[in-house]
């Protein structure tokens, strides 16, 4: 923890005093730019950023110790005039930049959640602003004697490549808490599953041992990582079997997941229809109970999710049933082609204007998780049919996938097999670490 001297103690009541005005002046002058409703404004905590010692030109509010800058974190209801309002900035001010026009229009809708940095002299006067539009772009507005200049800071970021391994067991029974005990961000977990979602259902399937690995992008900016870029390459162990994806970027420039044969990721058939990340934990705790033989309950696969989380298509098809009954409550049924039907059980409601005879798009949401029907507790229950059969979407044979074109073999060969050959070093990493692992949990 860091320790505040008592002049920081002083600073952060007068501030706090002085934001406790909510306030509900209109701007001097009555622009439509500045005419907003003011809301009360937080500055962010003093314990997030750190406090300098005060000299003589002590600021009314914490300051960062870098070149003088105030970052006021942006709260929900703020705009510009309230956050000048209340740092003690004149209206004319906020004119005098307003008047700079469509380079800082930006700043009408200044984002929550972001900072906005002000630069303020001894005599209170704003000498800068600036306003991170994303990770690497900046608005700079600087004071040139009696009128301000807007500039865009465009940063040259790096990329460094990074690679992570992880492992799904009883303490990281999902995908998530596995990659989050790996250190992958939120972001790359998604993209990860996103890669995978044609052939591993993460919701049931994940087992004890299962594994991955995977490199990215790490995208840095003055020594500092601002975000994730890529996928690269990935490969997911799961249930014995091995897939790997790489990224390719074709002759139109359209980037795509491909397997190391060249076949596309992408297939007829999502594998969950409820995002894993809805599907209760529980239900994976139970499902990598080694014993546990999964039996297919009533010709169906029951996700378990709560009410309201977004049921999607499996695959592009036809809506040809959108109606209720005792008991399948709401259901969907989808044709895709000639051979496969997917059925949606027990449906909270359907998706706005969804009806039989619509078209739907893999992946679109066509209805939310209920419990309606004969279902004692929200989940949605899934039915995979070829030729009117139920059928196991895990075991059946589905059409394959699109390989590449033939024209672009080499070329795809000769790109990836370097990023390739660097997936599996470090998948061999997962192994030789799971051996150690498994062989550690033998002899505990
Ligand atoms: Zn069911």
């Amino acid at each position: 923890m860091k320790s505040y001297p008592l002049t920081h103690l002083k600073t952060a009541l007068v501030l706090a005093a002085f934001l406790g005005f909510v306030i509900t002046a209109l701007p001097a002058r009555n622009n439509p730019e500045t005419e907003l409703i003011p809301v009360s404004l937080r500055i962010a905590p003093a314990d997030r950023y750190p406090v300098p010692a005060l000299g003589d030109d002590a600021p009314l509010v914490s300051e960062q110790v870098r070149d003088n800058w105030t970052s006021i974190e942006i709260r929900s209801g703020d705009n510009l005039f309230t956050i000048f309002k209340a740092v003690g900035l004149k209206a004319a001010e906020l004119q005098a930049i307003v008047d700079i026009g469509k380079d800082v229009a930006i700043l009408r809708k200044i984002v929550p959640g972001k900072t906005l940095g002000l630069k303020i002299s001894k005599s209170g006067e704003l000498d800068a602003l600036r306003y991170d539009i994303n990770a690497l772009e900046r608005l700079l507005v600087t004071r040139d004697a009696d009128r301000f200049v807007a500039q865009r800071e465009i940063s040259n970021p790096e990329i460094i490549t990074a690679y992570q391994t992880g492992r799904i067991s009883t303490d990281t029974p999902s995908l998530y808490h596995a990659g989050k005990k790996a250190g992958l961000s939120d972001n790359i977990i998604m993209k990860l599953s996103n890669i995978f979602q044609w052939d591993i259902s993460f919701a049931l399937d994940l087992r004890k041992g299962d594994s991955f690995a995977l490199i990215y992008e790490d995208i840095y900016v003055d020594g500092e990582k601002v975000k994730e870029g890529e996928v690269l390459a990935a490969q997911f162990q799961n249930m014995g079997k091995t897939y790997t994806a790489v990224l390719y970027e074709d002759e139109h420039g359209i980037k795509s997941y491909y397997a190391q044969d060249g076949r596309s990721m992408r297939k007829a058939f999502i594998r969950d229809p409820v995002h894993f990340s809805h599907v209760s934990s529980n239900f994976n705790l139970r499902r990598l109970h080694p014993i546990h033989n999964r039996v297919m309950p009533h010709r169906g696969i029951d996700y378990a999710a709560n009410k309201g989380t977004p049921v999607i298509a499996a695959g592009q098809g036809k809506v040809t049933i959108a109606r209720q009954n005792s008991a399948s409550g709401r259901y969907v049924v989808i044709q895709h082609g000639e051979q496969y039907t997917t059925k949606y059980l027990h449906l909270s409601k359907f998706a706005n204007g969804l009806r039989p005879g619509k078209t739907v798009e893999q992946g679109q949401i066509i209805g939310y998780v209920g419990a309606t029907g004969w279902a004692t507790a929200p989940h949605l229950h899934f039915e995979f049919l070829v030729n009117g059969v139920h059928r196991n979407p895990r075991t059946v044979k589905l059409p394959d996938a699109k390989p590449i074109l033939a024209k672009n073999m080499t070329d795809f060969r000769n790109t990836t097999q370097p990023i390739l050959s660097r997936l599996s070093s470090v998948a061999g990493q997962t192994s030789y670490a799971s051996a150690l692992g498994q062989s550690s949990n033998d002899g505990g």
